[in-house]
């Protein structure tokens, strides 16, 4: 089998993206319009009928999708195509709420095995090349897209599916695994594994594909250390299709979006506002293949930032940063975007354990910030001045993450609340909108 290697459709120039859009967007939205009631009813209370979207110029006419909408029309209401053309399902874990359910035709899933199998490509995979996926397999889309993808590279396929360390590492030694899908945090883990072991010489991987959970720059410098690989992200949405909705390329400096299946826009989460590129706001997307279940417009409320800048593995789909919080979260503490994981990021690269609290105020008429952290044991044992001095060092960090002066508050292990369940890691005293 030749390598799968489609440089004619991801390093296509920008007006041949745009006339593969432009077309296949007017074909979705009539599409849609046509059989899917539950859009149509949001297309007439919007005033926009399918003659009006002539390109991708005219989408910002179209309704928004949310998650509330899909849990509303759950499980059939926005299926686009009879049921006995649809061969699969995948869904969400519900964790948050009534799981979301994705139908596929045939169509859907080879082109959710196309998106893969770029990532596998984008991450040095050919026909040669052992793919171990330690994503989960079932409803999870993990395990089953990069499953699919490696079987369209004619890579040697490994379903190991999630768990069973022992039986990983036996697999990864004996068959010689040389590309590893998992999430990142258990990528961690098997390398912790594989160095306690000794095993080190044993493995043959040059590169992983990680994603479904969000991870650090200096995560992925520990993983590619300790594993000897190159660490690449993916990125994606059962909603949307799954992963390979993005990917990242040898460049490592964003996800390239496959521009020929979905098309990305960013959008001010608040007024709803379409951004100009190079702003940083909420991912919107438009899936303008899909057969089953085409979403238009769907809110992802992943905060990123999108970028054309030219790559240099070739590849012209516009760039995704990794996403940097979820617009859920999002506070405007003094007319700034604030996202707590952006400061529990800069917790985690100072080495302080994941109990904080964020508390907004407003004094005088202007937004204040503090964040409080806990300690670990021995930085609590260091002296006053030591103390102060961690302190000073986190003020600038913020500083230089958030853009604004969040002020720190170093606090005695085990002082800071616990709750059940989900932890508050926000009070916010100016009750804005209650
Ligand atoms: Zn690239």
């Amino acid at each position: 089998m030749e390598n799968y290697y489609q440089p004619e459709i991801e390093c296509a120039s920008a007006e041949q993206i745009r006339a593969w859009q432009n077309e296949r967007l007017v074909k979705q939205v009539k599409h849609v319009y046509d059989n899917v009631p539950y859009y149509r009813k949001k297309m007439v209370e919007k005033g926009v009928e399918p003659g009006d979207v002539k390109s991708i110029d005219d989408l910002y006419k179209l309704p928004f999708l949310t998650k509330d909408d899909l849990r509303e029309a759950y499980p059939y209401g926005l299926l686009a195509k009879p049921l006995e053309d649809c061969v699969r399902i995948q869904s969400t874990s519900g964790t948050t709420g009534r799981r979301v359910v994705a139908f596929y035709t045939q169509n859907d899933i080879d082109l959710w095995d196309e998106c893969c199998a770029r990532a596998i490509v984008a991450a040095g995979g050919t026909n040669k090349d052992v793919v171990h996926v330690c994503y989960g397999y079932g409803l999870f889309t993990g395990g089953p897209g990069l499953n699919g993808g490696s079987h369209k590279v004619g890579s040697l396929t490994l379903p190991m599916s999630s768990g069973n360390t022992e039986r990983q590492i036996q697999f990864m030694t004996d068959l010689g695994s040389t590309i590893l899908c998992c999430t990142p945090s258990y990528a961690a883990y098997l390398a912790e594994s594989i160095i306690e072991r000794g095993l080190q010489g044993s493995i043959k991987l040059k590169a992983g594909i990680f994603g479904a959970e969000a991870w650090t720059e200096e995560m992925r410098h520990d993983i590619e250390e300790k594993l000897g690989i190159k660490a690449y992200d993916i990125y994606g949405l059962t909603e949307i299709s799954g992963p390979g909705v993005s990917f990242e390329c040898s460049e490592q400096t964003g996800m390239h979006i496959n521009e020929d299946h979905f098309i990305a826009e960013i959008i001010d989460p608040v007024t709803e506002e379409v951004l100009p590129e190079g702003s940083k706001g909420e991912l919107v997307f438009t899936s303008i293949t899909k057969e089953a279940f085409p979403l238009l417009r769907y809110r992802t409320r992943d905060i990123t930032v999108l970028s054309r800048e030219k790559c240099s593995c070739g590849r012209t789909h516009v760039k995704m940063k990794k996403p940097m919080g979820r617009s859920d979260d999002m506070l405007i503490v003094k007319g700034v975007n604030v996202f707590p994981s952006q400061i529990e990021m800069v917790l985690m690269n100072k080495g302080y354990p994941a109990n904080y609290q964020i508390i907004v105020d407003r004094v005088h008429n202007s937004d204040t910030i503090e964040v409080q952290v806990e300690m670990t044991p021995e930085m609590f044992s260091d002296n006053v001045g030591e103390i102060t001095g961690r302190e000073k060092e986190l003020v600038g960090a913020l500083k230089a993450m958030l853009g604004i002066y969040a002020k720190v508050k170093l606090v005695a292990p085990k002082t800071i609340q616990r709750s059940e369940g989900k932890a508050v890691r926000v009070i916010d005293k100016r009750n804005l909108y209650k």
